[in-house]
């Protein structure tokens, strides 16, 4: 209310002290002085919603409460719960954002219920090929790696990328005798089985087989139309102000030629900067990175003073559907405001907020 009181009053004198042609032009520059005023105004006036704050995503895609037994719904609540609650005792000791990320992002990647980790979806060669980043705020430091077989939590192996490599992203080989040198848990390949994710991938491919005339159309029936993406992230804001955002996945079932998406590539899957927002994406990767989703709701924010919300729901709601894409994304904002936006029929997701309040959703009601 005060913020618009502020513009509508430079507006209206600016109106009544107006007499000629020049004038006129001044008052449309003075307009915009007044918007530029307000937006800077929101920002020093916005008052922080929670000290500290967690959000979380365990995948959006086709999920829908008739398809689903009660059995699995309460098995995805009870795994979203035990994780967010990993973060939040986290920040609720003082500790730091990147830690919650990270250690959230963790009970998410060991459970098969999640495609990450444990539990990761299958390549067309029948491979496990995983792809993590982490981001911090504070520094802008970023981590990713891509495309390993070996390395048991990817979201492990981003942090150390960040933290004690030169570099941003390490891709397959290389990025695995990194993880080994820095002493991560290594595992054998076949640690990343799961039935449902084979019959997925069998799935996949017969309908492929059938509708070969047309790969493009086939591949988004078979893998994008009824798929539940199932990526893992977490967003947090610590009691210091500072904001961090991580990112693990398996990527996309019947995935061919070493495809990367989103998930590891900073802006589009993951991005955090203290002065905005931290963001984590899941969806069809491939829009994501061109529409660089999390790092656009950053710069909507930035530039043109948007909320987080409304920022959101732009990228989310408008730009990436507009492209063809499908997908959502969980944040949190500086002043501890969170969203969860999502254009699919649903995604895992939960949120808790400074007082300990604690709220999971899967469908999109
Ligand atoms: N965004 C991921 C990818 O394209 C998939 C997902 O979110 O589940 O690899």
């Amino acid at each position: 209310m005060m913020k618009k009181g502020i513009y509508f009053l430079c507006v209206f004198l600016a109106i009544i002290s107006c007499k000629n042609e020049d004038e006129l032009k001044a008052l449309s520059n003075s307009r915009q002085v007044a918007k530029d005023t307000l937006a800077i105004s929101k920002d020093k006036i916005a008052i922080k919603t929670n000290e500290f704050a967690i959000v979380i995503h365990g995948g959006a895609g086709t999920i829908l409460r008739e398809n689903m037994s009660a059995e699995d719904e309460a098995a995805y609540k009870l795994k979203l719960e035990e994780a967010i609650r990993v973060g939040y005792n986290i920040l609720k000791n003082g500790g730091s954002s990147l830690d919650a990320v990270e250690k959230t992002i963790n009970i998410m990647e060991d459970s098969p219920l999640f495609n990450a980790g444990k539990g990761a979806v299958f390549t067309n060669a029948g491979a496990n090929e995983l792809d993590a980043s982490i981001m911090d705020g504070k520094t802008l430091n970023a981590g990713a790696s891509a495309g390993t077989r070996t390395v048991k939590n990817p979201i492990n192996l981003a942090k150390a990328v960040m933290d004690n490599s030169p570099h941003v992203m390490l891709s397959g080989k290389g990025a695995e005798t990194f993880a080994k040198e820095q002493g991560l848990e290594i595992v054998d390949t076949s640690y990343f089985y799961t039935e449902s994710r084979m019959k997925s991938l069998e799935r996949v491919k017969n309908y492929e087989k059938k509708k070969k005339a047309d790969a493009k159309t086939a591949f988004y029936d078979a893998t994008i139309k009824n798929s539940k993406f199932g990526t893992v992230g977490c967003a947090a804001l610590d009691k210091n102000g500072n904001l961090a955002a991580g990112t693990s996945t398996g990527g996309m079932t019947n995935k061919k030629w070493g495809r990367i998406g989103d998930a590891p590539i900073i802006g589009a899957g993951t991005y955090a900067n203290n002065n905005t927002c931290a963001v984590s994406s899941t969806g069809w990767g491939e829009f994501f990175i061109r529409a660089m989703v999390a790092h656009d709701i950053s710069a909507l924010m930035d530039y043109k003073g948007l909320t987080l919300k409304e920022a959101a729901q732009e990228v989310i709601q408008k730009k990436v559907p507009e492209l063809g894409g499908d997908g959502g994304i969980i944040a949190v904002d500086k002043n501890g405001n969170m969203v969860m936006e999502f254009n699919t029929s649903g995604m895992y997701r939960a949120t808790m907020n400074d007082k300990g309040e604690l709220y999971i959703g899967i469908y999109n009601d």
